[in-house]
């Protein structure tokens, strides 16, 4: 195990390598923010394991970060005494990409390096980004519990292979040691890397020491003492109060919590009191991750109590379609010692799920009233996923449909921008329904023949299109008192949008026409149930309807699909 071994790195860590040095180059020292953000993390899983295994602490309990710069060796060393890692974590977290979504994220580039630069942004960068100011690499790390006789040395510069090898380290934890580029060595001072960790990374509640730095007046030169000082406020940003914490520190928080390189769209802080007492820090994504569709997505909600970090991804804290939804809540009641399955029981939780989910909406509702650029964008993002709450969350039914955007007739665009409400206040008068046309591709739904009739009269159809659609209108049957109702199914009657005239025609009509109808319906056999003279049609000459009580048409496509 102590030989020395040289591995290739995943070709895709080569491409992305090369792209995130070229599109952030301007924005280099967000290399700290990204490798204190790990650090953090690390002693978050420390603390975590430690609670059922008290040896991980190895009488060292003090976690932090350390950051230390050597002039001479020109290097920066970024140190944590969090869970470090062995030697199978290290090939399977360093030198490859396991974010799931990457095969996604890869299929996405373009080769257009404008383009590609901002999709970076959203895969986030992580530890690659160490590379932006160091062309090698020397990460030693060894994994709490093990001997210190096994402790892993991992070395690159960044160009295609890396080295590891067997080696002590005394202290649990991982050490990162960045050899700078030729031109950064401004980063070689204690006021420059101050000022970034102030800037970046004020958020983390590790303190982030370094050694004190003295002026001596006999040598006229600033020394370096052996004390440390913490450079951050090291205490946890959602327990401050609203008011002493700025936009930015917001912003650099959610970057830390959601790996997200980008600012979030919007977010809300708040305190809950009364029977459960919780903290609730909560963001909205300007972007939807590359897996928001995979069913191993990662990095939800994070769960702390009291301060205490206790798990990642807390999926019981989020339904399902509000699953983009990043942050931290902090309870002040449950034991330090929750576990996933006593976390899936809880009555708490499920109260703490149901304040989290109405404050979720309450957000929506007010970008969607006060800030409808905002919303607009949020729609395109996760629209497609909101729609699965009107099938999963009963209790907030109303207020997701309130939310839900629509392509319709109205004007025949593809971008979803009607509201239920907007419709209902086009409704003819006579109307008491709300029509909708579901199809598979928008084109399809917009040119359908059941609109005809509706064009005809100026009765506006809602367009839908979405995969999810056909599931979402199942659920979805009246609003504010009025039914939805399918342009393509059963015996559509206009109501009282057709005239007294109209239907004497169309009985007559039945009538005159009953031996071609007999006919056509002999020649189709058991295809067809019922063939039957319409004036839905304007132009086309025949349509397909469904039964009143039938599936629509692409719900049973679907069905058909997944083998049912
Ligand atoms: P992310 O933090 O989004 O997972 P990174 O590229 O920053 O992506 O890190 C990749 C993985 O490497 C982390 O998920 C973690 O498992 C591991 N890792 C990185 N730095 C450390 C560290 N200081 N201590 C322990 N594990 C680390
Ligand atoms: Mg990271």
């Amino acid at each position: 195990e102590a030989h020395k071994e040289t591995l290739g790195f995943q070709a895709e860590v080569k491409q992305l390598l090369n792209l995130m040095i070229h599109s952030l180059y301007s924005n280099k020292e967000i290399f700290l923010r990204e490798l204190i953000s790990n650090a953090s993390d690390a002693a978050d899983k420390l603390r975590f394991e430690a609670l059922s295994d008290d040896a991980l602490w190895e009488n060292d309990p003090e976690l932090r970060i350390r950051i230390a710069f050597d002039k001479d060796a020109r290097t920066v060393t970024i140190s944590d005494n969090g869970i470090g890692m062995n030697r199978q974590e290290v090939i399977e977290h360093i030198g490859t990409i396991a974010k799931s979504g990457t095969r996604q994220f890869f299929d996405a580039l373009s080769g257009d390096q404008a383009k590609d630069s901002h999709l970076i942004g959203q895969f986030g960068v992580g530890f690659y980004s160490a590379f932006l100011v160091a062309d090698k690499v020397t990460l030693i790390t060894r994994r709490a519990g093990l001997g210190a006789e096994h402790a892993v040395q991992w070395e690159s510069a960044g160009e295609g292979d890396y080295t590891l090898e067997t080696v002590e380290k005394s202290g649990r934890g991982t050490d990162v040691i960045l050899h700078l580029r030729a031109d950064e060595d401004e980063l070689l001072s204690s006021y420059k890397l101050q000022s970034i960790i102030r800037k970046y990374s004020d958020h983390i509640t590790l303190p982030i020491v370094m050694k004190k730095e003295e002026w001596d007046a006999e040598k006229k030169e600033t020394v370096v003492r052996d004390e440390e000082e913490a450079i951050n406020q090291a205490s946890a940003l959602w327990a401050r109060p609203k008011s002493e914490i700025t936009p930015e520190q917001y912003e650099e928080f959610y970057k830390h919590v959601a790996h997200d390189y980008e600012a979030p769209l919007a977010y809300i802080h708040a305190k809950v009191e009364g029977k459960q007492e919780y903290t609730q820090l909560l963001y909205i994504p300007a972007h939807a991750p590359f897996d928001l569709w995979d069913r191993e997505q990662r990095h939800g909600i994070k769960l702390y109590v009291r301060r205490v970090f206790i798990m990642d991804d807390a999926k019981q804290l989020m339904p399902t379609y509000l699953r983009f939804v990043r942050g931290v809540i902090d309870s002040n009641d449950l034991p330090l010692n929750v576990s996933r399955e006593i976390l899936q029981e809880s009555k708490d939780i499920e109260a703490i799920r149901g304040g989290s989910v109405k404050k979720v909406l309450g957000m929506l509702e007010d970008l969607a009233q006060n800030q409808t650029e905002k919303y607009t964008a949020f729609w395109k993002e996760f629209g497609r996923v909101i729609k699965e709450g009107v099938g999963e969350d009963f209790a907030n039914k109303d207020r997701i449909a309130k939310l839900i955007r629509f392509s319709s007739t109205h004007n025949d665009s593809e971008e979803q921008g009607v509201s239920l409400a907007d419709y209902i206040g086009r409704m003819k008068e006579g109307q008491d329904a709300i029509y909708f046309v579901t199809a598979d591709s928008f084109a399809a739904a917009k040119n359908s023949p059941h609109l005809e009739i509706f064009r005809a009269k100026g009765v506006e159809v809602l367009l839908l299109a979405d995969r999810v659609d056909e599931w979402m209108i199942s659920h979805l049957t009246e609003f504010d008192g009025k039914k939805l109702q399918s342009v393509a199914k059963g015996d559509l009657d206009l109501g009282k949008l057709a005239d007294e005239e109209e239907k004497k025609e169309q009985a007559q009509e039945a009538d005159a026409f009953k031996e071609l109808t007999d006919k056509i319906k002999e020649a189709l056999g058991e295809q067809v149930k019922e063939v039957r003279i319409t004036h839905r049609l304007t132009s086309s000459p025949a349509c397909l309807v469904a039964g009143e009580h039938d599936m629509g048409a692409n719900l049973e496509r679907l069905l058909k699909a997944a083998g049912q």
